[in-house]
């Protein structure tokens, strides 16, 4: 008799969301069409264009086909996407250039429609920019939706698993994400993707566990494998032990049973033993988001992203869509307060407005309050937006990516400029509006001393200003073990920004990751950290630590590490007290 052996793999990439899938494997057929020049005749050419004008058409169907499914399950914020394909698709550089090269060089119309893809897909690849980077797998989403209508090849959908399976796929396109249901795909592992791609956003949102950037895992996955994606730690395992699947299967039994506990904490105030208060607020990127702030018990909005009003667009948007926006959020959690950032964007669509040249790199290029003071019209408006959506809630704003007081100044100006205008047009805002920085950079940390004084609030963006610190860009996969807020010089600036703050009375608050993360809590309270504000859904747990500890208890925490140098040797020792607290 002859036993076949399946081969037990195990494969690491970046945790894209969060928890334990076990299933069988799925597999997506990658992208792959054939496509063959073929030179027309004069004559061929009209017909070759009208067959590209149907693709289009049928495409465009299907995305608002699509938009219309993830408006009704997911939500209105991530249908947006469609909004952008269907803009993609009708894009000069996109449709234009097509029927260009079908007519000045006489080719098929797949051919031309590679080329253009292939065109936009390298200049995009300049970019250093992460959020780009993934921009051009939506190009590529619409260029092969396009492709399979004029090849007439359906490609493999998602809503073809009829049963609980993992999809395996080299990559996975937003578009993908529609078919992607609670219930019937419980997980996915990619060999691409960022942490800021679409489909990874959309998983969180679902409650999917994700794993991504495994390199050539799915090329060694065969359909129907045993598959785990363990989110949390970006662990792939493929025909795992029995061992193996007994503990995961009691690790995910045990996480199922401590979200169940953790979620009664909702309507518990986060206080100490001690009885010292401390605010959980939320992050968020869009309105919809709102219910999910209420329902996990956020002391308000700690940081409003607003690049989502910007992003997957190739036009600016209009001032009454961003009050629109803003003013739905204010009123919407409303007497809680909304701390609203101003655009953070890089080099993307709206530069090619702009006239702004791609940079080498974008992480220390034009991006945040230096893009806005570089192009002051953004600002200009969305300060009229934010000004105009003050008076209807509890609103303060935040500026981005400070290295320098001037920048403050000059934004500040600005500021003062709308606020004239709306003025003299009769318009009203709240005159009190508090205006704060975000500290995300080490010349802000150094330089608190003489920032805060000048500024209503600070908070401070743990993802960049440990990317700066350490020299280590945060999306960047072979220097990933160097990214850690557990490194000294990373603890002794946040130390030294959180005691700055306090010096000159103002209020501090933490909206980077860092914050969402149970193993810092305690040692940011022993900073004297009283504001937090991450991902609702992390908010439970942080909680949870709060209330088994005391001030004492973590100020101790915090004399003990500054004595410590080695990264591994702090993690320990944060490690074992946040045991004491969650074993209790
Ligand atoms: C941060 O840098 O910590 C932050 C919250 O901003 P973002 O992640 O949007 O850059
Ligand atoms: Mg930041």
């Amino acid at each position: 008799m002859t036993i076949n052996k399946v081969k037990k793999m195990k494969f690491k990439g970046i945790p894209a969301s969060e928890g334990i899938a076990i299933g069988r494997a799925y597999l997506m057929a990658a992208d792959s069409y054939c496509v063959i020049k073929r030179n027309i005749e004069y004559h061929q050419v009209k017909k070759e264009v009208s067959r590209f004008k149907d693709a289009i058409d049928e495409a465009e169907k299907n995305f608002e086909k699509q938009h219309k499914i993830v408006v009704e399950d997911i939500g209105k914020k991530y249908a947006n996407l469609f909004d952008a394909y269907m803009l993609i698709l009708k894009d000069p550089i996109f449709y234009k250039g097509i029927i260009k090269i079908i007519k000045s060089e006489k080719v098929n119309v797949e051919y031309a429609l590679q080329k253009v893809i292939d065109d936009i897909t390298k200049s995009f690849k300049m970019m250093d920019d992460p959020y780009m980077k993934d921009r051009v797998h939506d190009v590529q989403d619409v260029g092969n939706k396009v492709m399979g209508f004029l090849l007439g090849s359906g490609k493999k959908s998602l809503k073809d698993i009829q049963t609980r399976k993992i999809i395996v796929a080299h990559m996975l396109h937003p578009s993908d994400a529609v078919d992607i249901k609670k219930g019937k795909s419980i997980g996915f592992a990619t060999d691409l993707g960022g942490k800021t791609s679409h489909i990874v956003i959309m998983a969180e949102s679902l409650g999917i566990p994700a794993v991504v950037g495994l390199k050539s895992f799915s090329s060694k996955v065969s359909p129907g494998d045993l598959v785990i994606i363990d989110g949390t730690r970006g662990i792939v395992y493929v025909n795992p032990d029995t061992d193996t699947i007994r503990s995961y299967r009691s690790e995910k039994k045990e996480l199922d049973k401590i979200f169940r506990e953790l979620i009664k904490l909702t309507d518990k105030p986060a206080v100490t033993k001690c009885g010292q208060k401390i605010s959980l607020a939320a992050n968020i990127e869009d309105v919809e988001e709102v219910d999910n702030v209420k329902n996990y018990g956020a002391d308000g909005i700690g940081l409003y992203r607003t690049e989502y009003m910007y992003l997957n667009r190739f036009n600016l948007p209009e001032e009454e869509d961003i009050f629109k926006k803003i003013k739905g959020v204010v009123e919407n959690i409303s007497p809680a307060p909304v701390v609203v950032r101003i655009v953070d964007i890089g080099a993307d669509k709206v530069s090619k407005q702009l006239k702004i040249d791609v940079e080498k790199n974008t992480f220390m290029g034009l991006r945040g309050i230096r893009l806005c003071l570089a192009h002051p019209i953004i600002l200009t408006v969305q300060l009229r937006a934010i000004l105009r959506a003050s008076k209807f809630g509890n609103l303060s704003i935040m500026y981005p990516m400070i290295t320098d007081v001037s920048e403050i100044e000059a934004a500040n100006e600005i500021l003062k400029s709308v606020k004239e205008e709306l003025d003299a047009e009769g318009i009203e805002y709240n005159k009190n509006l508090k205006v704060g920085v975000m500290i995300e950079t080490p010349a802000a940390a150094l330089d608190i001393d003489y920032i805060a004084p000048r500024v209503d609030f600070v908070s401070i963006g743990t993802n960049d200003l440990i990317q700066y610190t350490l020299a280590v860009a945060r999306d960047t996969e072979s220097v990933a073990y160097l990214y850690n807020p557990a490194d000294i010089s990373v603890i002794k600036l946040i130390n030294r920004i959180i005691y700055g703050a306090k010096k000159s009375d103002k209020w501090i608050s933490m909206c980077g990751e860092m914050a969402a993360n149970t193993l810092y809590t305690e040692l940011l309270i022993g900073m004297g950290l009283r504001k937090f504000s991450m991902t609702a859904s992390y908010i439970p747990k942080v909680k949870q630590i709060i209330l088994g500890t005391t001030v004492e208890k973590c100020e101790k925490l915090l004399e003990k590490v500054k004595e410590i140098h080695d990264t591994n040797d702090i993690i320990k020792e944060l490690q074992e007290s946040r045991n004491k607290v969650v074993e209790k």
